[in-house]
């Protein structure tokens, strides 16, 4: 049997997580598996340092996003993969895992879980899911690290960590990260750079599968199933062809569409615009008095809280203020005078204190809430303008601001109120639409439901598409673990075919 399947050859294409679920599934079942994407570091040097040294936002809904490596990176990346953004916040990274590099790798397990078992992965398969992507949960770490106080403090505000995702009501659950507990140094816990404990931050490629080293630009053959599958890949300035049994597309919602709806030119109407889901996004200063942040804490999402209201679904992660501070005063604003004065003063308040009398008690208890509305709320598309170019255009469904500022958000308000979380008034800011970074659904038209290429009533099921682009469905948490987990059903269902 292994044999057969050692004969077969398998391209997975792209490096992003997704990629990296599929390929390290697909050699784990004795497949031949070739994981082919760009790799950043040769275009280093060929790309214009100049180029590359854009302002940082201070504005961008995640503080990763103004470390200078991500914006170096970004600029490469957006010479490698060219788009025109109208109003919308769309990020492709090279690097090898792409954007789970940078990313805030909140895993919303409990938020999920519903989701991911209706995958109906089999034992087996979620057993190599929780082996792939570490998890933490922060709230069982600050027990062991803070002598239970968070958990205690949850409790006394009639919090609980319910690992039932209820549609009906709000729920509040512990964040899970994907972080390694082993590799956390106490002094140093992560925060918005690079670390060795967060899955990602620090990615090397595994040595698994073969990974080829270029941009896939054709795929030749597609509905012509007399001739195998030839993948023609762009490095530097030559072409390598390459013929393959299987082709498994990861390129991410925005790379995917890229490269598919420019292979079907001929056969799908180019020019037609398709939709992009995303969630969109608000962040708002929130006070919770009956959770104070510990002195050593994780400045990533430290709890989460599922809620409906007026039939749309909202998302929110809570972040330390104390966190986002330090980021700021650690790089866009270090230089500047007044915030070294205000630092210092902070460094001397922040003598505990549990009186709410001293400034620190008030700003342990301050987080940024991050709240994603349901993607259905979203109205932005994308298409394939000419070669390899693709354009976005970003909006929002014509009712969201009657819809959500005027009447949800008063309910979402009275809803945390009772669970003793107080939104501070204006403090608040709509971000542009994809700075959620949550992308899915743009290749659904290209898609048959086993994720097959199919067009025009033409199926090649030779050619999966495995990410979120071939996913009508985007869940409102955070939604990344979601769709590693449906890589692995799709690449297992592919396996059991093959036996
Ligand atoms: C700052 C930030 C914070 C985030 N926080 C969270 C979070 O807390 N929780 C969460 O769930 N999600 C989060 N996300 C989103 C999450 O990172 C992404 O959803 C996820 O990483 C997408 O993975 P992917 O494999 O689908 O695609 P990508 O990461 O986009 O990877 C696509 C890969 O395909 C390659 N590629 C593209 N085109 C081609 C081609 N033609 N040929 C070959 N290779 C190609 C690219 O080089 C890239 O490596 C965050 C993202 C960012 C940037």
């Amino acid at each position: 049997m292994s044999l057969l399947l050692n004969v077969m050859n398998i391209a997975v294409i792209g490096s992003g997580v997704t990629a990296f679920a599929a390929a390290s599934y697909l050699s784990k079942k004795g497949f031949s598996v070739d994981c082919i994407a760009p790799r950043i570091e040769p275009m280093k040097k060929e790309i214009d340092k100049v180029y590359c040294s854009e302002n940082s936002n201070k504005f961008l809904s995640s503080p990763k996003l103004n470390r200078a490596d991500f914006i170096y990176s970004k600029n490469i990346s957006d010479k490698v993969f060219p788009k025109e953004c109208k109003d919308f916040t769309g990020i492709e990274i090279v690097d090898s895992i792409g954007l789970a590099r940078y990313w805030g790798a909140n895993l919303a397990k409990y938020a999920l879980n519903e989701s991911i078992n209706k995958l109906n992965l089999c034992n087996e398969d979620r057993n190599f899911l929780e082996n792939l992507i570490p998890t933490l949960n922060v709230n069982e770490f600050y027990q062991e690290l803070n002598n239970n106080k968070y958990v205690q403090n949850l409790k006394k505000s009639s919090f609980s960590s319910n690992k039932n995702y209820n549609q009906t009501s709000l729920e509040i659950f512990d964040a899970t990260l994907a972080i390694w507990k082993n590799k956390c140094n106490l002094d140093s816990l992560p925060d918005e750079r690079k670390n060795e404990a967060i899955f990602g931050s620090n990615f090397l490629m595994p040595n698994s599968y073969q990974s080829i080293n270029g941009r896939v630009v054709d795929i030749m053959n597609i509905f012509d199933k007399n001739k195998s599958l030839v993948i023609k890949v762009k490095f530097k300035n030559t072409f390598i062809l390459k013929s393959y049994d299987y082709i498994f597309v990861a390129c991410g919602a925005i790379g995917s569409y890229r490269l598919i709806s420019n292979i079907c030119k001929d056969t799908s109407s180019l020019g037609i615009s398709h939709k992009i889901k995303h969630h969109p996004m608000i962040s708002r200063l929130a006070f919770v008095p009956n959770l104070e942040c510990p002195k050593k804490y994780i400045s990533m999402s430290n709890f989460d809280i599922a809620m409906t209201v007026n039939k749309c679904n909202i998302y929110l992660n809570f972040y330390p203020l104390k966190g986002l501070f330090n980021s700021y005063t650690r790089n866009s604003l270090k230089s500047k005078y007044i915030f070294k004065i205000i630092k210092k003063i902070y460094i001397l308040l922040n003598i505990k204190s549990d009186s709410p009398l001293s400034i620190s008690w008030w700003i342990d208890r301050l987080y940024i809430s991050s709240l994603y509305f349901d993607s259905d709320l979203s109205s932005s598309y994308i298409t394939s303008s000419k070669d390899n170019l693709i354009t976005i255009n970003g909006g929002f469904r014509a009712d969201f601001q009657k819809l959500i500022l005027r009447n949800t958000m008063p309910m979402i308000k009275s809803k945390l109120k009772n669970k003793k979380i107080f939104l501070i008034p204006f403090i608040s800011k709509i971000h542009k639409p994809g700075s959620d970074l949550h992308y899915s659904s743009t290749l659904i038209n290209y898609t048959n439901k086993e994720s097959n290429l199919s067009i025009n009533k033409k199926t090649d099921s030779r050619i999966f598409t495995i990410d979120s682009s071939s996913s009508e469905y985007l869940p409102t948490a955070n939604p990344t673990y979601y769709f590693i987990a449906r890589a692995i059903k799709l690449a297992s269902d592919f396996s059991t075919s093959k036996r």
